[in-house]
């Protein structure tokens, strides 16, 4: 973006897109997501409504392990469809930079493999810029030795992923991995020259928090236990906080605690966490309405967790905002009928909005409403 203000102070020349009434947002940012995947987890949704814990399917070779099968057998092209597919959806609800995650692989090419079609599918035209992540610590693979698969995650994994990914990640908690070998991988990642977020403090307490304040990483992912040490270290690390309503409300979890997060100051961004299991949500929109209902943010904070604040997460500075400097990516919105031109009504009808306008990179898509362009001033 280059000029930002009011129309009379507008510089001459250029074209002119009249936005007729809508809602104009930065091109909004989905900072967390697991969207490369096969099959269905449909069978542990009905066991989990009748009772049984994510936890314990996990433990039991269900979870994660059953999508990593499915993935593994599905070929190329069926998964590129699948993300493409996904991202699509994304776009269409005024995304324009999603983080996308491996992890079903958990084998050197396998995790190469899954964030190598991350980054086809992000080519077509008018999909979001994907930001990926090395996940090869997502899960311990059944039969595998824990040392031995650490070594292979900061060893083969690292060596083959590294090239393919701006970020690493790991699922650090009871039933994944711990914070020592959290650490240990973390520290690899980052001496590789990756970024590095962590899944901190959902099933249990580990105190993955603390360790994400000490290396100073992007961000700390969940959060839904984390204690008052935890909170300190992510306010002094300068760690962003991202919120999964998504998942809090499909494992019937209880809220992180906002009100503590905010109070020390902690930067907190809200994404959809979508993924087959835990948070089968592709809507960016809706996880920001269940952050401000069932966790309590403001509805300035969830904007601005789905934008700026998304952004910061991602370690990008120049976008989720509309100011002078920043990439010129914008989304506009009808009001929902009836409802002013302010951006808070997005949030009280929860979900399904779609961009009507998508202005990616200062051009407007294609698909975009073009009768809404005027000749130039
Ligand atoms: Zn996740």
């Amino acid at each position: 973006m280059v000029w930002v203000g009011p129309e009379a102070e507008a510089p001459s020349g250029g074209q002119k897109l009249d936005v007729g009434g809508g809602i104009l947002m930065p091109g909004l940012i989905d900072c967390h997501s697991h969207l490369v995947f096969a099959g269905s987890r449909l069978g542990d949704f009905l066991k989990r409504m009748g009772g049984e814990s994510y936890e314990a399917l996990l433990s039991g070779g269900g979870g994660i392990h059953t999508t990593v099968a499915a993935t593994k057998s599905a070929s190329d092209a069926e998964l590129l469809a699948l993300t493409q597919g996904r991202l699509a959806r994304l776009a269409k609800s005024g995304v324009m930079t999603v983080e996308v995650k491996s992890g079903y692989g958990l084998e050197p090419e396998a995790e190469a493999r899954l964030l190598t079609i991350a980054g086809e599918a992000a080519r077509a035209p008018g999909m979001p810029k994907v930001v990926r992540t090395f996940l090869g610590a997502h899960a311990l693979p059944p039969g595998r030795d824990r040392k031995d698969y650490v070594a292979e995650v900061v060893g083969a994994q690292l060596a083959a992923c590294k090239g393919l990914a701006e970020r690493i990640d790991v699922y650090c908690d009871r039933g994944a991995f711990t914070v020592e070998e959290a650490e240990q991988i973390l520290r690899a990642g980052q001496k590789a020259g990756l970024g590095a977020t962590l899944h901190a403090e959902q099933v249990a307490w580990t105190g993955a928090a603390e360790l994400a304040g000490r290396l100073n990483i992007q961000s700390a992912d969940h959060l839904e236990r984390v204690d008052e040490a935890g909170i300190a270290a992510l306010a002094k690390g300068g760690v962003v906080a991202v919120l999964l309503p998504g998942a809090m409300l499909q494992l019937r979890d209880s809220s992180p605690p906002v009100m503590q997060l905010r109070a020390a100051g902690v930067p907190m961004a809200v994404a959809t966490d979508f993924n087959p299991g835990s948070s089968p949500v592709l809507d960016v929109w809706l996880v920001a309405s269940l952050a401000v209902l069932t966790m309590g943010l403001t509805p300035e904070e969830a904007l601005k967790g789905i934008t700026r604040v998304g952004a910061q997460a991602l370690g990008l500075k120049d976008r989720g905002r509309i100011e002078v400097g920043a990439v010129a990516d914008l989304a506009v919105f009808e009001p929902p009928s009836g409802e002013k031109a302010d951006p808070r009504t997005l949030l009280m009808y929860m979900g399904g909005h779609t961009a009507r306008i998508r202005i990616q990179g200062g051009r407007v898509l294609a698909d975009s409403y073009q009768a809404a362009i005027e000749p130039s001033l």
